[in-house]
Formats: structure tokens, sequence, C-alpha cells
């Protein structure tokens, strides 16, 4: 990769954040200005977020680009300007949205991320991967948050942008969103850099119930001590919030946070109606990399009585279970 390839995209991606941050200071941002407030989102908030308005033209930000003498082969490296194969017209990928950037752990901007005013799929678009943005290795929000997770030794993941701003606004700054795709291993260890513990807070739907399985599973092979929470009717942080304020938003976690083992057991029981010989022996199974992955005997002895416990079965069972290695008959 060419370093000085990689500092074009970089002014381009900045660039173009300012331009989309200070139209919604303009009247062409109004309606998006309205909607973040109408989302409880402050003008401070949007500052430290940068967050902006791309309007609603083809070619706004093309504009603005090329009379900077931005060079067009960059613009399109960038994915902020695209092609029309028909009519080999460039133009913008952002219209209509309202706009994310997302910033590197040390402050780059390395893409743009756009959420529709209104209900119109797609709901989120993202910049492509580029030179200088790969999903896997960034989280949203770190930039801001770094301090504070360092502080906490403590970093809540969330799912979604709005997540994110709104935890950060109400004063719960050690946050930070997965990219809306899968949670990646890079992405554990970028976070092992900060804290050593991570409270999941997904979407208390199915799917994000489903996804907190997955990150907790990277997060514990990655040495994090890692917590989930259930939020009640299938609700997501930012709805929740705005629902019950931000201290019982935090005594509704303090009382509730699992540990992942714990979480995943629960998981795995609450999903069959009954509990025979054969289920147990599945569980203890499914169970067994996490608890052997331990490095800590006393922390595979807790885990063990717990999972005896949930069960029903006698602990040294569970524990010759785990320890057990099968051997076919030849
Ligand atoms: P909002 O509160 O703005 O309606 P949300 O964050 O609750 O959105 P979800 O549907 O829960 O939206 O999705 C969680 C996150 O997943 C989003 O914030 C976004 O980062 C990502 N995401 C969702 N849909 C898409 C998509 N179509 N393409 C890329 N990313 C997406
Ligand atoms: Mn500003
Ligand atoms: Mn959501
Ligand atoms: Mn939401």
């Amino acid at each position: 990769k060419d370093g000085d390839s990689q500092k074009v995209i970089l002014d381009i991606n900045k660039k173009a954040a300012l331009f989309y941050h200070e139209i919604l200071k303009k009247p062409e941002g109004e309606k998006a200005l309205s909607y973040l407030k109408a989302r409880g989102i402050t003008e401070e908030t949007m500052e430290i977020f940068k967050l902006g308005y791309a309007p609603d033209n083809w070619e706004s930000l093309k504009s603005f680009m090329l009379a900077n003498d931005m060079p067009i082969d960059y613009l399109l490296k960038s994915g902020l300007l695209r092609k029309s194969e028909k009519t080999g017209n460039y133009f913008d990928l952002f219209r209509q949205r309202i706009i994310f950037p997302i910033f590197k752990y040390n402050g780059d901007i390395v893409a743009l991320g756009g959420r529709v005013l209104d209900d119109s799929l797609p709901k989120y678009l993202n910049s492509p991967e580029t030179e200088i943005f790969s999903k896997r290795n960034n989280l949203y929000g770190l930039f801001q948050a770094k301090d504070a997770i360092r502080e906490a030794n403590e970093v809540l993941l969330v799912e979604g942008y709005v997540d994110c701003i709104k935890l950060y606004q109400a004063g719960i700054k050690n946050v930070v969103a997965s990219l809306g795709t899968a949670f990646t291993p890079e992405q554990a260890r970028l976070l092992a850099r900060y804290a050593e513990k991570v409270l999941i807070l997904y979407d208390g739907d199915e799917a994000g119930q489903k996804s907190a399985l997955k990150a907790g599973e990277i997060l514990h092979a990655e040495k994090l001590q890692v917590y989930v929470v259930l939020l009640p009717g299938g609700k997501d942080p930012d709805e929740y919030i705005d629902l019950v304020g931000k201290e019982d938003f935090l005594t509704f976690i303090q009382n509730n946070k699992i540990s992942y083992i714990e979480f995943k057991i629960d998981r795995y029981i609450k999903n069959r109606n009954a509990l025979y010989l054969e289920d147990k022996i599945k569980i203890i199974n499914s169970i067994k990399p996490d608890i052997s992955g331990l490095e800590s005997e006393i922390a595979r002895d807790y885990y063990i009585k717990i999972l005896a416990q949930k069960l029903q079965l006698e602990e040294n069972l569970v524990y010759r279970e785990l320890n057990r290695t099968y051997r076919p008959k030849t």
C-alpha cells in the first residue's frame, strides 16, 4: 500500500466529513438537524462526533471536492464518489442521509456512515472497504471513548451508532459500537489495549442476542472478561436510556449483567423446552472450549459449579465430563 495514496484518501475523508458537518448548520440541513434533535442528540454531541448531513443532491460533495482540486481517481478510491456505468458520470455515494464519520482510534476519519431520515432502505450505508478503512479493524466511537475506557478498565459494546452516541451523551462515555457486521478478533484485540472488561449491550431482540453470543465468544477467546446484559422488551440501548434515564439505566446494567459463560448456558437451556440427559451432555460439550480456555483454575472451578447448578447435575460429574477425552472403539 502506498503511503501517499493513503494520505490523500484520509484528507478526502476529513474534508468530506467537515463539508457534511457544516451543512447541518445551513438551511439545507434543517431537516436533518431537527431529526437529530428529535432523537435527543444535542448540538454539543453533534460537534463531538462531527455528525453531518448529505443533502438531496447527486453532486454536492463532487462539486465541493473538484472545486478544491481533489483528484478524481482518489475521490473514487475513497468510495465517497462513484462512477455511473451507464453515463460515465461521477456522483455522490451519500444523498439525503445523516452522516456519521467513522474515526480511527487516533482521530483520523477513515470512513463515513449514513442513515436515511425515514423508513427507506437500506437504513444505513457505509463507505466501502478502502486502502485506509476495513470494518474488521475499527470500532465506532473508540476515539472519543478511549480515555474513559482506560479509566474504567471496562468498555460497553453496543450495536448501533446512535446507541453509542446516546450513552456517551448521557455521561456513559466508555462505549463503542461494532460496525454493523459481525464482531471480529481484530476488534477484540483493539479493545484489549484499553480495558480488561467488556460489557456487551446489544439490542434486546433475538438477532441482537445471537450476535452477542458470537461477540462474547470472540472476546472471551481473546482473554477479556466478558459480561452480557439482556435489555428488556427487545429494546436497544438508545431506546432504553430514553425510557428510563441514566441512573436507572446504570442500575439495570449493574443488577442484570451476567458473565458471558452464564449467558451462553442460559441461552442453551432456554432454547430447549425440556432438559434430557442428552441435552445436558450437549450443553456441557458446547461450553467446554470456553471453560477449558480459562487460565485460572479458580475460574474454571467457578463456572463448573454454575454449570452443574443450572443443569442440576453433580459437580464432579460435570467436572469429569469436561475433562473426558472420548476415544472411539477401534
Ligand atoms: P436507528 O436507531 O438509527 O434506527 P439502529 O442502530 O438501532 O438504528 P439496527 O437495525 O439495530 O439500527 O442496526 C444496528 C447497527 O447496524 C446500525 O447502527 C448500523 O451501524 C448497522 N447497520 C444496520 N443496517 C445496516 C445496513 N443495511 N448496512 C450497514 N450497516 C447496517
Ligand atoms: Mn462544528
Ligand atoms: Mn438497534
Ligand atoms: Mn436504534
